[in-house]
């Protein structure tokens, strides 16, 4: 073999690759290990003649993640506003803001005036605190369940906690509130029926061993038929505190939810403590809030257990932007006309070239006002579309309905359509 031809021979030396300055940068960015990764996979295809030994360190670029971490950001096209598996509510710009001005060092624990230590998170506190008048306190946790454990330890630990069998519900992924519930200490007193509680079976169960009356708002499904419930308003004439898991996060009524409960509805009603997601209908990040009287989130602030479930600095600071700043997206999603939303699919689909334009039904999904169906409008390609849009870059995320896939313009952010019609281009 003719060595002056060989290919290899004019194969770059890692150290030499690894000195292009784009790749030095993106090393100081993702670090060491990820780049000669790159470079030495852009090296061997070009051994195996797959590419010009000149273009090696192009091609390890190119092969490079934009983060250090594996989370890759999505389109999320499927017309589920708060999607489980794509980490429910998405962040407005001003909770990002926020969380990337709180990475560094932060006053998160110390007061700058006097130079003293500060209550954690009292910002994030007067935001929910202000945004729900109606409640004494606040106190901010890791995520829902975390509030229900909390309040489960620290109220009724050792004792019990009356709750109506029709909400005993399954939250997701296997995880059972009996089971959670049961994991602290207490002991459930289930009473009525899976689809009919009375106020005369809660009577009945309290007593002096009662910690508290749980109301759970079932977020995921929907009874019909032959049912009863007991509104809170009843349940608190019983004599003993009464706490609500409302779940969605929702602070206000919204009058395109009526059926789902908020808190200050809820605590105006005579509930002693309310427990709510953070990243739901509120729209923020991932966090536990319990909202009530003075006194029970005292309680709950001094237990051991909630610094196991404290928060972390980031999150504070991404929901007190959340509650203070302009409409989230989860909102907007919300709240989108389907007007609106059909104009941006028209022209989708002239940008995209194919497709038809056909009426959608988004969800709310993620635990949040089941039954509620939104009018939408979804652009409708053939089904084999569907896995090059989710293993593209930016994947795009659509629902496949009838041997379909349906592009939903609900959840993405207007500024991101020209990013679909691309990705459906290029399939
Ligand atoms: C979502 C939900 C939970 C769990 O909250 P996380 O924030 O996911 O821990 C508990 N109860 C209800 C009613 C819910 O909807």
């Amino acid at each position: 073999m003719d060595h002056a031809a060989d290919p290899r021979r004019a194969i770059p030396r890692t150290d030499a690759v690894l000195a292009d300055p784009r790749l030095a940068r993106a090393a100081a960015m993702l670090g060491h290990g990820p780049v000669k990764q790159a470079v030495t996979a852009a090296q061997q295809r070009a051994r195996r003649g797959e590419l010009d030994p000149a273009t090696v360190a192009d091609a390890a670029l190119a092969d490079l993640p934009t983060t250090a971490g594996g989370l890759r950001p999505v389109l999320n096209a499927t017309g589920v506003v708060l999607h489980t598996n794509l980490g429910r509510a998405a962040l407005s710009p001003a909770a990002v803001d926020a969380l990337v001005a709180a990475s560094g060092y932060t006053d998160v624990e110390l007061e700058l005036a006097t130079g003293r230590r500060g209550r954690r998170g009292r910002a994030a506190r007067d935001a929910l605190a202000a945004a729900v008048p109606d409640a004494g306190a606040v106190h901010i946790v890791n995520n829902g369940a975390a509030a229900l454990v909390l309040a489960a330890t620290a109220l009724a630990g050792g004792r019990e906690i009356v709750v109506s069998r029709g909400e005993m519900v399954e939250i997701g992924d296997g995880f059972r509130l009996p089971d959670l519930l049961g994991s602290t200490g207490a002991r459930l007193r289930e009473v009525g029926t899976t689809n009919r509680t009375a106020l005369a079976d809660y009577a009945a169960a309290v007593g002096p061993d009662t910690g508290f009356i749980l109301k759970v708002h079932p977020s995921n499904f929907v009874v019909t038929g032959f049912t009863a419930a007991v509104p809170v308003t009843e349940l608190a004439t019983l004599g003993v505190p009464v706490v609500v898991d409302v779940g969605s996060g929702l602070l206000a009524r919204d009058p395109l939810l009526p059926h789902e409960p908020d808190a200050a509805t809820t605590l105006r009603a005579g509930a002693a403590l309310v427990t709510a997601s953070g990243d739901k209908l509120l729209g923020g990040p991932q966090a536990g809030l319990l909202l009530g009287s003075a006194e029970l989130v005292e309680r709950l602030r001094r237990h051991p257990l909630a610094r196991a479930v404290r928060v972390d600095k980031l999150t504070l600071a991404a929901l007190e932007a959340t509650l203070r700043g302009p409409p989230h997206p989860t909102r907007q999603a919300l709240h989108t006309p389907a007007e609106h939303l059909r104009a941006r699919t028209e022209a989708l689909r002239r940008a995209a070239g194919v497709g038809q334009v056909v009426r959608s039904v988004a969800v709310v999904g993620g635990g949040g006002a089941p039954g509620v169906e939104l009018a939408s409008w979804a652009l409708a390609l053939p089904a084999r579309y569907a896995e090059p849009l989710r293993t593209g870059e930016p994947p795009v995320l659509g629902r496949v309905a009838d041997g379909r896939l349906l592009l939903d313009l609900r959840c993405v952010p207007e500024h991101d359509d020209p990013a679909v019609a691309a990705a459906v281009r290029k399939v």
